[in-house]
């Protein structure tokens, strides 16, 4: 049978897998074919080469050509089925936890972490695949931590196309998406990406970076960008990305805040996911700077944080990365967790430096607050 009369042949298992993906939760569903992404690849080894991946390159490095191409990851992949779920469209509540300015953590981490959530689901699309097939299938569901390129294929098969913030954007919902993939050994219909560059002549997203770490259009330098610094990195920062990181606890959206395409982002559906007040979601740990901060143990960060993506950070990123929003804004009530931080020989150099950091930073509103002036 012919490529094409066989994608016919499976059009109603691909209507009944749309359905059941809607039925999961997930807004957006599309199929692209398991070619071969040259191009994509191309940029990939490009962005390494440059490396403006970081350290990340030691894990995308590895065998980077495979991530483009199907076929290397499931014996005879006809299929990548790509869905998108929306994560909320609630600006996050950090701007006065109990009359305080907080840190800002961003969205996609404020519910449970999103790889728990979709793994299932796409395991059991991967299942109605296995059942509704005209014969035996391979199938593999990846959700962001394997080797696979899930935007670049789920730009392929019409979820949206890429931004000058090199965010996947659907047209009219924005980019508020976490996305996972399925590599099918079946030839399904495949759907037609999205065509032109739509982001035209707006920069907004360029301009709100804080860090100049989009440089330029799709250009991004993971080793000034706060989303990485924030997740990945444990060491020290220099003085300059500190003050520039502001209020930013774990990751950054400002160059999605900003994007007109999410001025009409879809609401979340799964209650998982939802990015509305911390503290109605999440009573048991809202993260404030100053639980973070008092925070002992890896055993309490465990516990605390268990079953949310700020585990990632560890206990030493992310008690650095509270001492530097303590820092930037200067908040004087945490002074005596800080030099706490600084005398504890047990906690990390980049935790300790930060907090010496942020106590030298606060000299000004110190001096400000004895000469009694409202800060
Ligand atoms: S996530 Fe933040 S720091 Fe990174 S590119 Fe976007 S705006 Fe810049
Ligand atoms: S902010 Fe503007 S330039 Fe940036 S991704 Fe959105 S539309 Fe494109």
């Amino acid at each position: 049978m012919s490529e094409t009369a066989s994608e016919a042949s499976a059009l109603p298992l691909k209507r009944g897998l749309r359905a059941l993906a809607r039925g999961l939760g997930f807004q957006l569903f599309g199929v692209a074919r398991a070619e071969s992404l040259g191009e994509d690849v191309a940029r990939l080894g490009e962005w390494l080469g440059r490396g403006e991946a970081a350290r990340m390159s030691s894990y995308l490095g590895r065998e980077y050509e495979q991530r483009g191409d199907p076929l290397r990851l499931v014996d005879g992949a006809r299929s990548v089925v790509t869905v998108g779920m929306s994560y909320g469209q609630v600006p996050p509540d950090c701007e006065g936890v109990a009359g305080k300015p907080e840190g800002r953590v961003a969205r996609f981490a404020l519910g449970p972490d999103y790889h728990e959530v979709l793994r299932p689901r796409l395991n059991e699309m991967a299942e109605y695949i296995a059942r509704n097939a005209s014969a035996p299938v391979v199938s593999r569901a990846f959700v962001d931590t394997g080797p696979l390129l899930e935007r670049a294929f789920a730009r392929r098969a019409g979820l949206g196309f890429i931004g000058k913030n090199a965010c996947l954007i659907h047209p009219r919902y924005g980019s508020w998406f976490v996305l996972g993939a399925i590599v099918t050994s079946v030839a399904l219909p495949a759907d037609r990406p999205v065509s032109g560059d739509l982001c035209g002549e707006c920069r907004r997203c360029l301009d709100a970076c804080p860090t100049g770490a989009l440089y330029a259009p799709r250009r991004l330098d993971a080793r000034r960008c706060l989303s990485y610094l924030t997740i990945e990195t444990r060491e020290s920062l220099a003085p300059d990305t500190m003050r520039r990181m502001g209020n930013t606890l774990f990751g950054c959206d400002a160059c999605q805040e900003v994007c007109p395409f999410n001025n009409d982002s879809l609401p979340c559906e799964e209650p998982g996911l939802t990015s509305g007040s911390r503290s109605e979601r999440f009573p048991e740990w809202d993260a404030t700077l100053e639980r973070i901060l008092g925070i002992r143990s890896n055993r309490e960060f465990d516990a605390m944080f268990s079953g949310t993506a700020l585990l990632r950070s560890r206990r030493s990123g992310l008690l650095r990365n509270a001492a530097i929003a303590a820092g930037n804004l200067r908040r004087l009530d945490l002074r005596d967790a800080l030099r706490s931080i600084v005398r504890r020989g047990n906690e990390s150099r980049a935790a300790r430096e930060a907090a010496a950091w942020a106590l030298e930073e606060m000299k000004d509103a110190q001096y400000s607050e004895k000469r009694g002036e409202r800060l």
